[in-house]
């Protein structure tokens, strides 16, 4: 689950983004995963580490072979994910069913973790996962989703930022798991670490990565905005502020863009700034 993708983004099925980092595309393209999304093998010796390996369909292994051979690498250490939805924790079974057993570590979320049958080392913030060449320290940066690590590549001052700053399109908050104010936290935590760029899970690398950084968090004020002067015209449901503010988009986005605005009222809601009725449909309005 990462991000409705508006631009038809498309990207190599392999690339190498710099001397340690290659990608191999997880051939799961979709209007929530953009081009599909970015698996990186990490590193420099015979065996890296992988990151995230995609959503488990058939077409990634062979794309995930020429990835290797194009890039020196024989094997794998061990895969590390950065969080469990379905499109980041559904290949596991598979990579490991092909190469072997290898350890599997992400930060734990019950919930989502039953997605692959394999055993799961757990992973913490500031936990350090090194392979010749790499070193990724992760950082627990929740929003997106309770369990989203992002992880520092510490020889480049570089980070893969997973879900929660893309390549392409915006961030799902979704509505039952997702938390905005969660998520405007961990952007400014990734700030702080000032990444040089950004390995996304989807889209292309981002060069400069404190700008795109500054650019989610400019969008969400500016969403934050235009909802409040929507309300500011008198009550009104989730729909009727998606039609308004994302008229511009394909109706087939609006479902997930009601799961921003959702959240955007939530966190109004506990600044006091805004309230709703309890009904099936609840109607919204200024506090
Ligand atoms: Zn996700």
């Amino acid at each position: 689950m990462g991000a409705p993708i508006l631009d038809g983004t498309t990207l190599p099925d392999v690339a190498q983004w710099s001397d340690r980092v290659a990608v191999a595309l997880g051939q799961n393209p979709s209007a929530f995963t953009g081009p599909g999304t970015n698996t990186y093998l990490v590193g420099t010796g015979p065996r890296r580490i992988l990151l995230d390996p995609g959503q488990g369909v058939p077409e990634y292994l062979p794309v995930l072979e020429r990835a290797m051979e194009q890039a020196g690498c024989e094997g794998f250490q061990e895969i590390v994910l950065t969080h469990g939805h379905p499109d980041h924790i559904g290949g596991v079974d598979s990579v490991l069913a092909r190469f072997g057993p290898l350890r599997v570590s992400k930060l734990p979320w019950p919930d989502f973790d039953g997605a692959t049958g394999s055993a799961l080392t757990p992973l913490a913030d500031g936990d350090v996962v090194g392979t010749e060449g790499a070193t990724l320290r992760a950082l627990h940066t929740p929003g997106h989703s309770p369990d989203h690590l992002c992880f520092v590549l510490e020889e480049e001052r570089a980070m893969f930022s997973g879900d929660n700053v893309l390549g392409v399109g915006t961030t799902v908050i979704p509505a039952e798991s997702g938390s905005l104010s969660d998520y405007l936290a961990s952007l400014a935590r990734m700030r702080g670490e000032s990444p040089t760029c950004i390995y996304p899970a989807h889209g292309p690398k981002i060069e400069d990565g404190v700008a795109k950084i500054d650019e989610y968090v400019t969008h969400r004020r500016e969403r934050e905005s235009q909802i409040l002067a929507v309300l500011a015209e008198g009550p009104r449901t989730v729909m009727e502020i998606v039609r308004v503010v994302y008229a511009a988009y394909p109706v087939k986005l609006h479902p997930a863009a009601a799961q921003s605005v959702t959240q955007h009222l939530r966190a109004l809601e506990d600044a006091g700034r805004a309230r709703s009725d309890a009904g099936d449909e609840p109607t919204w309005s200024l506090s």
